[in-house]
């Protein structure tokens, strides 16, 4: 299957083929990655396989979403293991190089407010910048019709919406739902980077984010027994652990119609973040 989906590093590329799929008025997609892909990736493939004619998917690492502390340089990358795992619902891979993205006198930044303050915002300060600014690009390079997210990343999700919104990007924005492993921990490609012990350990964050989400007593005490629980069950820290306005991300007030619980937890040194709605009573 891997010989009928086509690959372009390039932009001028990109373009001829997005062209033609226009021309003969297909609807063509995109679901951003930065490789590793796993199943989370490929439900995102499958959900856009329903609303689209052409599937493009891109591979990109993307240098200015990550602080010099974090894992930009062993992030998992590799293509072919990602090439084999696409079948042929996908036609176009783009994996184009940082200097195509950011060529020699890039100085261009998008550096999102509102749903972006907060949470991830708080404690990597540089990320939605880059993935605002990334996204921006992707979307302005492939010309895509619609364009889907996880809400593995929930506030990432939101930011996105809010960019495209702002910015009058023509593009629908698609969320799709998190793909779990069997004990029901998010698949992400960061998993790897866990010992087997601290793999099993992990399971439990989905857990208490679930008791989050149903626990009844009032907010303050609720957000307490999360973080004293991810604490007792080996997290060594907790960025958050807290139920916010699903659509805004403020702390929940008489306006709120709906509440999303969300963690953010270091496991052997590992960030790990989850989130899920919450019933409405
Ligand atoms: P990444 O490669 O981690 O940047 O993720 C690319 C896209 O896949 C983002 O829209 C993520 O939200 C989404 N994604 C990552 N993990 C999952 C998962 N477990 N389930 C569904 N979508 C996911």
């Amino acid at each position: 299957m891997i010989n009928r989906i086509e690959r372009t590093h390039t932009v001028v590329e990109l373009h001829a083929v997005v062209q033609k799929w226009h021309d003969a008025n297909l609807r063509v997609g995109l679901v951003p990655t930065m490789g590793a892909l796993h199943e989370g990736h490929l439900s995102l493939i499958d959900n856009l396989a329903e609303k689209c004619d052409r599937i493009i998917v891109s591979i990109f690492v993307n240098p200015t979403q990550f602080a010099a502390h974090e894992d930009f340089d062993t992030y998992p990358s590799d293509i072919n293991h990602d090439l084999s795992k696409i079948d042929s619902r996908v036609q176009l891979v783009y994996a184009p190089t940082v200097k195509t993205i950011y060529p020699a006198g890039y100085a261009t930044r998008i550096v999102p407010d509102g749903v972006a303050l907060g949470l991830e915002g708080d404690y990597r300060p540089h990320f939605f910048t880059g993935v605002a600014t990334i996204v921006s690009k992707l979307l302005l390079q492939t010309r895509v019709d619609v364009a889907i997210f996880g809400e593995k990343d929930y506030q990432q999700l939101l930011m996105i919406r809010q960019l495209v919104r702002d910015l009058d990007i023509p593009v629908a924005i698609h969320a799709a739902p998190t793909i779990r492993e069997a004990d029901g921990l998010a698949m992400s490609s960061r998993n790897m980077y866990l010992s087997a012990a601290a793999r099993t350990q992990a399971a439990a964050l989905p857990k208490i984010l679930n008791d989050l989400a149903h626990n009844e007593l009032a907010r303050a005490v609720a957000e307490q027994q999360a973080q004293d629980m991810l604490l007792a069950t080996g997290f060594e820290s907790v960025d958050y652990a807290c139920l916010r306005d699903a659509e805004t991300l403020a702390v929940p007030n008489a306006t709120t119609k709906s509440c999303r619980a969300l963690i953010a937890a270091r496991l052997e040194g590992v960030r790990l973040i989850d989130n899920c709605a919450v019933p409405n009573t």
